[in-house]
């Protein structure tokens, strides 16, 4: 990739109308059998042009093919039962009713390959793919199976390492795991949750990035959010460990955040996803705004290790507003590619 500051987004765009209820997380299809199936790829080939019309340079799927990020995973292995569900409490913030793990977890067969595919399909510029980290889908399960968490993130690893490999052979690019889990369990992300990700990401030769967040604009987020204080200093428990990790890219949130853009310091030497767009807020950001945010990313982080991007994804917005905000960024990376140019 030899564009300077190469933009991208962390994943999700809105879908359009037609396809599922807008401005609403994992809401339901409105279409079903071959008719969905033509409705995920139609609205596939627009978030492709969406992101091309805007100048973004890394292009996604804009998960227009997934209801939930971790869920729509889940539900194609086996092991998994979704009837049989259980309330358990999502990442210490708020409870879901979830699938229970009742048996060994497999993948019977590929998940998004075919989407890969077809994303691959529709341009030449480089494709980031995303799946849920290890950790962060134990998180949004009931386990009767295994009984222990660290068990089963060891076989979510196996298998996304399975998934991530048949992603890589179709031509994706970037494989992107979300782990929003190593904000929240630092313990246990520093004990064993980092090196099941590694597990997941083992023998690529496509570039594997991390995406960790503060989540969607939600209210349960948002006022998670108000209760940690002046300084959001989660990021530091887990940075000396990804540092150290064979993972390449680390994706952060760090536009409107509290995070203290001198942690980016502790991960010196891996590419970095610099969030410069706030996915909670319909207030678009000026190029001039997301300028400033990569500036002073740009202090702690070499300028060809620095990628414009989202704090995260995008799928609770407007069209109109998620397209300003790409606009946004494309314009925002531009000020700050000419002003390192010269
Ligand atoms: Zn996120």
């Amino acid at each position: 990739m030899t564009t300077l500051l190469p933009t991208t987004t962390a994943g999700s765009l809105p879908k359009p109308s037609w396809l599922a209820q807008p401005e609403t997380l994992w809401s339901p299809w409105k279409l079903e059998g071959d008719e969905l199936v033509a409705g995920k790829q139609d609205a596939l080939r627009l978030a492709v042009e969406d992101q091309r019309q805007a100048g973004i340079d890394i292009l996604g799927d804009g998960e227009q093919t997934r209801q939930h990020f971790v869920t729509t995973f889940i539900e194609h292995l086996d092991g998994v039962d979704f009837e049989k569900r259980e309330t358990v409490r999502i990442r210490n913030r708020y409870d879901a009713s979830v699938p229970t793990v009742v048996g060994a977890v497999s993948r019977p067969k590929s998940v998004f390959v075919d989407d890969a595919r077809f994303l691959r399909a529709q341009t030449d510029q480089p494709i980031k793919w995303t799946l849920p980290g290890p950790m962060t889908m134990i998180d949004t399960l009931y386990d009767a199976h295994y009984r222990s968490r660290e068990k089963l993130a060891w076989e979510f690893a196996r298998i996304l390492n399975e998934e991530a490999r048949e992603l890589q052979a179709v031509g994706v690019d970037i494989i992107q795991f979300d782990e929003p889990a190593f904000n929240v369990f630092f313990n246990e992300a520093n004990d064993w949750g980092i090196a099941a990700l590694e597990r997941a990401a083992e023998g690529m030769t496509a570039e594997t990035a991390v995406h960790i967040c503060y989540g969607y604009g939600i209210k349960a987020n948002t006022d998670w959010k108000k209760t940690l204080g002046s300084e959001w200093r989660q990021y530091e428990e887990t940075f000396p460990n990804l540092q150290r990790s064979k993972i390449d890219i680390i994706s952060l949130e760090c536009q409107n955040s509290r995070v203290p853009m001198d942690l980016i310091e502790l991960v010196r030497g891996k590419k970095v996803m610099v969030g410069a767009i706030d996915v909670a807020t319909d207030t678009i950001e000026t190029p001039e705004q997301v300028a400033e945010t990569l500036r002073n990313a740009l202090r702690f982080v070499d300028a060809d290790k620095l990628l414009p991007a989202t704090n995260c994804g995008m799928a609770p917005l407007s069209r109109d507003v998620a397209r300003g905000k790409l606009q946004a960024l494309s314009a925002g990376a531009e000020i700050v590619r000419r002003e390192i140019l010269g």
